[in-house]
């Protein structure tokens, strides 16, 4: 039953040529580019037709061995640690203004390769993930430790020191800044690198990663392996001699590579995981801006968004209302080749995203929740899905309990704050919550009331470099972003010495 229709027009055109070559897709081992020791290679897709693109050397154990060695030499007697921290700010700035000067190509290869809509990569991210290399560029000369009153007659100060090779683990649905927030942090420390992307999406990684070496950056400090998670990521992951390891992605996933740490070295883990963000309309809201922002909150970036406001509570006095202009809002969104200006909302990731959005709606369906629009595939190829809103979503519905991870919005009613704090709170998840109200009162009540690492209040998705991103619960462990991210890379050393001979001496 699909009771609206929407234009499909944009999805059913050829697809516009991507204004951009694929210029690397082997592994990047020690500064150099090279085969994986198999020899093997993997596809990778085209989210707006599912054709391939391009194949891609697929990193393994091997590799990953490989990869950590040049890591390994390149922190233990390689120059980059030994650096003064202006030299590593300076090489930081040099990449961030590099990929400045690309950054047309890489938003067109980002949107090639994840379906995100053109617009939104060249004018959000890649100016963010500049700004994030500036941010950290700034702090790699500002990080020291304190000196320590001591009960005795000593002398002690703390030394911050990079704690070594950090192994880092990212996901297809910010390939760039999620590339970012992992290694801006980790090399303003003076830590080296192995980074494995997701297999969906392999390429832009690899094309920054050639920028750093061209701005300088020493071979063996940041090594890129493409390849499957159980093979290359778990190799990651257990490796006894990766000294950190960062991960985001799914909390499935999350368990396993938590406990891949612990079983090989006790390696220290940051977790950035899953959420079913409620975004809380308030009785006092505007509505025509509240329907404006809740759908931005859930809707952006295909849905794909690890704190997508995926829970939408409307007070009962506007609950209507707010539906209706919810409805129409979700059925005007512009879907299509995300190449094309104006689109809205392109493809999901792959097949595999896409088949399981389409089961949730089938729950959703299946349910008594009621579908208001949406609900299908938009077009015959490709991984397009309609904006899709149910109504009268209870909390106990697979739909407003699990991770969707699509263009799927859930609206639910609720009477009043103790209630709404409640239902938002419950659940295993605690990543971020959307606030909008007039009220100063309520606001401060719901930001202290709800269980989660950010609250927007009246804004949705603001991600500037120095705001921390974490989960609480089940969301994760740690922060990223902001001045938090460098203790995940920093390890403190107390240094203890006599102020006058001891008798010892
Ligand atoms: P995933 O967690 O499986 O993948 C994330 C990363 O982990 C990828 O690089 C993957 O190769 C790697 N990985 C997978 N299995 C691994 C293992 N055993 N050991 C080490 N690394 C491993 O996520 P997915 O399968 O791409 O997506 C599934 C769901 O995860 C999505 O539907 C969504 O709900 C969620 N997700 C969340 C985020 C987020 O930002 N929090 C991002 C992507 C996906």
């Amino acid at each position: 039953r699909s009771i609206h229709r929407f234009s499909t027009a944009a999805v059913l055109e050829e697809p516009i040529t991507p204004p951009v070559q694929i210029n690397y897709t082997q592994l990047l081992i020690n500064g150099q580019f090279v085969d994986a020791a198999s020899g093997k290679t993997f596809p990778t897709f085209d989210p707006r037709t599912g054709e391939e693109i391009a194949q891609i050397a697929e990193g393994e154990a091997e590799d990953v061995n490989r990869a950590v060695s040049a890591a390994r030499k390149a922190f233990d007697e390689g120059p980059w640690p030994k650096m003064t921290p202006y030299e590593r700010s300076r090489i930081l700035l040099r990449f961030a203004d590099l990929v400045e000067k690309h950054s047309n190509e890489l938003a067109a290869l980002e949107t090639w390769n994840n379906g995100k809509p053109y617009e939104q990569a060249a004018k959000s991210e890649l100016p963010l993930f500049v700004r994030l290399f500036h941010y950290y560029a700034g702090w790699a000369d500002k990080i020291h430790g304190l000196t320590v009153p001591a009960d005795g007659p000593y002398h002690v100060q703390t030394l911050h020191e990079p704690i070594g090779v950090a192994g880092q683990i990212i996901p297809w649905n910010f390939p760039l800044v999620m590339f970012a927030w992992k290694v801006g942090p980790a090399l303003a420390c003076g830590n080296t690198i192995v980074l494995k992307t997701a297999e969906q999406t392999p390429l832009t990684a690899l094309y920054v990663a050639k920028l750093f070496h061209e701005a300088g950056l020493p071979p063996g400090v940041l090594n890129i392996v493409s390849g499957f998670g159980p093979t290359a990521g778990a190799s990651l992951a257990s490796h006894m001699d990766v000294d950190k390891l960062a991960f985001t992605g799914s909390t499935d996933t999350g368990k396993i590579v938590l406990e891949l740490a612990a079983k090989s070295n006790l390696k220290p883990v940051t977790l950035e995981l899953g959420g079913k963000s409620p975004f809380i309309v308030c009785e006092d809201a505007d509505i025509d801006k509240a329907v404006e922002l809740a759908h931005f909150a859930l809707f952006f970036n295909q849905g794909q968004c690890c704190c997508a406001g995926s829970r939408t509570f409307v007070h009962e006095r506007i609950y209507d209302e707010f539906l209706e202009k919810s409805k129409a809002r979700a059925m005007k969104r512009i879907v299509g080749d995300p190449f094309k200006k104006g689109v809205e909302q392109g493809p999901q990731i792959d097949s595999e995203q896409f088949e399981k959005v389409l089961r949730y709606i089938r729950a959703g369906r299946e349910s008594s929740a009621t579908l208001e629009c949406g609900g299908d595939r938009l077009g015959s190829k490709g991984y397009y899905i309609q904006p899709t809103v149910f109504s009268n979503v209870q909390d106990d519905m697979l739909i407003a309990k699990d991770e969707i991870f699509g263009p799927v919005q859930s609206i639910l009613k609720y009477k009043d704050l103790d209630e709404v704090i409640h239902r938002a709170n419950a659940t295993r998840y605690g990543l971020a919550a959307g606030v909008f109200t007039k009220n100063v009162n309520t606001a401060n009540t719901l930001s202290r009331a709800l269980r989660v690492g950010t609250v927007w209040v009246n804004c949705f998705d603001v991600f500037d470099a120095g705001i921390p991103f974490g989960g609480y619960k089940m969301s994760g462990i740690g922060r990223e972003k902001g001045i938090y991210s460098l203790n995940n890379y920093l390890q403190v050393k107390a240094v203890v010495t006599p102020l006058k001979n001891p008798a010892w001496l």
